[in-house]
């Protein structure tokens, strides 16, 4: 049974109890209801997931149209621009962004080689 020190009035009360009991202020250190950072990263998981999407279909032997090209290379560049700007907004997950943005970028050079054999 933890006590802790009432933020209201320093009385003690269970570390549970959402509110004082004596003065009735509430306990936001007891009560993690919403996660630290409302900046959510999903910006940077976006990118990495496009960019893991872009490299494997890379390693696709299929042939390449002209609509595959074009839209993996849009995928690509949304990923890199959803990237960047994780990045830029300095965003949680910025490993996730920087790796999206890489991959992005090596799908998109391979894609202007693959367009322009
Ligand atoms: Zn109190």
């Amino acid at each position: 049974m933890a006590m802790v020190y009432c933020r209201g009035c320093a009385r003690q009360l269970h570390e549970t109890a959402p509110t004082c009991p004596q003065c009735g202020a509430p306990q936001h250190a007891v009560s993690p209801t919403k996660p630290a950072s409302d900046d959510s990263s999903w910006m940077a998981v976006v990118s990495l997931i496009l960019g893991i999407l872009c490299v494997l279909a890379l390693f696709d032997d299929s042939d390449w149209d002209a609509d595959a090209l074009l839209g993996t290379g849009l995928f690509a560049m949304t990923g890199m621009l959803l990237g960047i700007v994780s990045i830029c907004q300095k965003k949680p997950g910025n490993g996730m962004a920087i790796a999206g943005v890489a991959m992005t970028a090596i799908s998109l050079l391979c894609l202007t080689g693959l367009s322009a054999s």
